[in-house]
């Protein structure tokens, strides 16, 4: 941020009175630009016993495999955030389950949320911002052809599960920068 989105001021860098980290605010107007985390709203679409994958057809990642998700607009619901981004790039209508995970990743400030969701019906396709949709058993799922951490891991949980007898346990993890070398295989 270089300038004030309020006024127009030229932002510098200090810690405000009565606060203890570095802000942006604004010389001209005063004003203090808070920077926060952003919300990723997504499910697991499945239909039987297979999920729903979209490859990227944008940056980051493009050409991988992903699960629907994307930032939260203003304005809504998380529920509603996943069920938009499952239609905007899968052209799917779901009916939400629980939520299922839930990732904090402190190193972008971004936080993750999945639904598990029930596809209403075996119809779907690729969105704009998606190269293909397609319809995964666990065997098949192109783990290393996979976008995020967050994809790979509400995956291996979710089929873990469904092998287990479906019993669907909602988790809260954290996941670091160096998660998929220090994991290897185990964040999966
Ligand atoms: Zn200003």
């Amino acid at each position: 941020m270089k300038f004030c989105t309020h006024c127009g001021g030229s932002l510098r860098h200090a810690i405000p009175e009565g606060d203890d980290r570095l802000r942006h605010i604004c010389d001209a107007c005063g004003i203090v630009h808070y920077l926060n985390p952003k919300v990723i709203a997504g499910c697991i679409p499945v239909w039987e016993d297979r999920v729903l994958l979209c490859r990227r057809a944008i940056e980051p990642r493009l050409g991988y495999w992903t699960l629907p998700a994307g930032f939260m607009e203003l304005g809504e619901t998380l529920a509603e955030a996943a069920r938009r981004e499952a239609r905007e790039e899968a052209n799917v209508e779901v009916e939400l389950g629980p939520l299922y995970t839930l990732f904090s990743l402190p190193h972008i400030s971004q936080v993750y949320a999945f639904f598990r969701a029930r596809m209403l019906e075996e119809r779907f396709s690729a969105g704009a911002e998606s190269l293909e949709a397609r319809l995964f058993g666990e065997a098949e799922i192109p783990w290393d052809e996979l976008s995020f951490d967050t994809v790979r891991r509400s995956l291996r949980l979710f089929f873990t599960d469904l092998r287990n007898g479906g019993g669907f346990v909602f988790r809260m993890e954290d996941i670091g920068p160096d998660a998929w070398k220090r994991r290897g295989e185990e964040i999966g």
